[in-house]
């Protein structure tokens, strides 16, 4: 089968692989229908995820059909459509046991597939703990609309969850990118009295005000000054932090309002500084990311509902075997792309 491959820092390739098999009772092999590329997939690609293993097939956004399944995972059938998560754990652990699934503490436990082992774009992929990290498409929910559920909309759900908002919460999202946007169509779901995003590219800006036109944009220059006089308590209640640029851990703390709580979603490529002295007496609360996506059932649910959408993200679609097109598109950010879809025919 074709499988992209992280061959060496700078380099992944379209190999030929063989198919993948079982090889543990809780394994499943999915046919992958959908796979989308990711930004941490580039971080990879740049030898900046140094958990990464050279030879493996680079993939964690994908849906599929089940092939195969191990003797312990119960409650899917072969055929059946399935949205897989891109954290594998076991379900039983401590931080299991809490949701905390993104610190599972199983051999394959958190971020493995298309980092430690062989994810998703391929035409086939194996999926460890499947009963805990396969989740099955409703009948009524297509794999585009459910290509996002396991990664970047799981993202953005559990952003939303722990940031404890409420209809009279002035929410700000800073950054408008594909988890940006999967952030606020989950924060606009707690109804908050007023939704505000920052965002300094003008296509993403262009982006929210034609789909989201209830709720309100800034530019990050503007952004503090703005909200310091037009929110009820001189800042934003709640700040979700989704840029990861240069400047914007700094940029959310200062658009906070008095205890407040900051939660920080975004990668960094470089530490940043929490400058103590600066926010005494703010009594700020920051919450810190990787997800914890095991809600991709609830997901789906508000998928069928028709209250979450996120078809508009994507923007292009390739055949696998033009994989190499797709990523120079999507690296390069050329012809407004947002999201890339690949496509596997049957
Ligand atoms: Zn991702
Ligand atoms: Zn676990």
């Amino acid at each position: 089968m074709l499988a992209y491959t992280y061959v060496s820092k700078g380099m992944f390739e379209l190999r030929e692989k063989p198919r993948p098999v079982l090889q543990d009772p809780r394994d499943a092999i999915v046919r992958v229908t959908l796979s989308s590329i990711c930004t941490s997939d580039l971080h990879i690609k740049h030898g900046s995820v140094p958990r990464a293993v050279p030879g493996i097939t680079v993939g964690h956004e994908m849906v599929g059909v089940v092939e195969d399944l191990g003797s312990d995972v119960h409650g899917l059938r072969p055929g059946d459509r399935v949205a897989v998560n891109v954290e594998t754990f076991c379900g039983h652990c401590y931080f299991c046991r809490h949701g905390w699934v993104n610190n599972c503490t199983a051999p394959n436990g958190g971020w493995a597939l298309g980092c430690r082992i062989d994810g998703g774009q391929a035409e086939y992929v194996r999926v460890p703990y499947a009963d805990q990290g396969l989740s099955k498409i409703p009948e009524a929910v297509t794999d585009r609309q459910a290509l996002f559920v396991g990664d970047i909309l799981a993202t953005g759900y559990w952003a939303a969850d722990i940031s404890e908002i409420s209809p009279e919460d002035t929410v700000l999202i800073l950054g408008a990118g594909p988890t940006g946007i999967c952030t606020l169509q989950c924060v606009l779901l707690k109804n908050p009295r007023q939704v505000v995003v920052c965002e300094r590219d003008p296509v993403r800006l262009d982006f929210v005000r034609r789909h989201y036109p209830q709720v309100l944009t800034l530019r990050p220059e503007e952004a503090s000054a703005f909200l310091a006089a037009h929110s009820p308590h001189g800042g934003a209640d709640r700040v979700l932090e989704v840029a990861g640029g240069e400047d914007t851990f700094s940029l959310a703390w200062q658009c906070a309002r008095p205890n407040a709580i900051v939660t920080v979603v975004a990668l960094y490529d470089a530490p940043q500084v929490l400058p103590l002295p600066d926010m005494y007496g703010k009594n700020l609360t920051f919450k810190t990311g990787g997800v914890d996506g095991c809600k991709c059932g609830e997901i789906l649910d508000l998928i069928a509902a028709g209250k979450l959408d996120t078809t508009p993200l994507i923007t292009h679609t390739y055949p696998l075997s033009r994989i190499e097109e797709a990523y120079d598109l999507f690296e390069h950010r050329r012809d407004n792309v947002i999201k890339v879809a690949i496509e596997n025919h049957a």
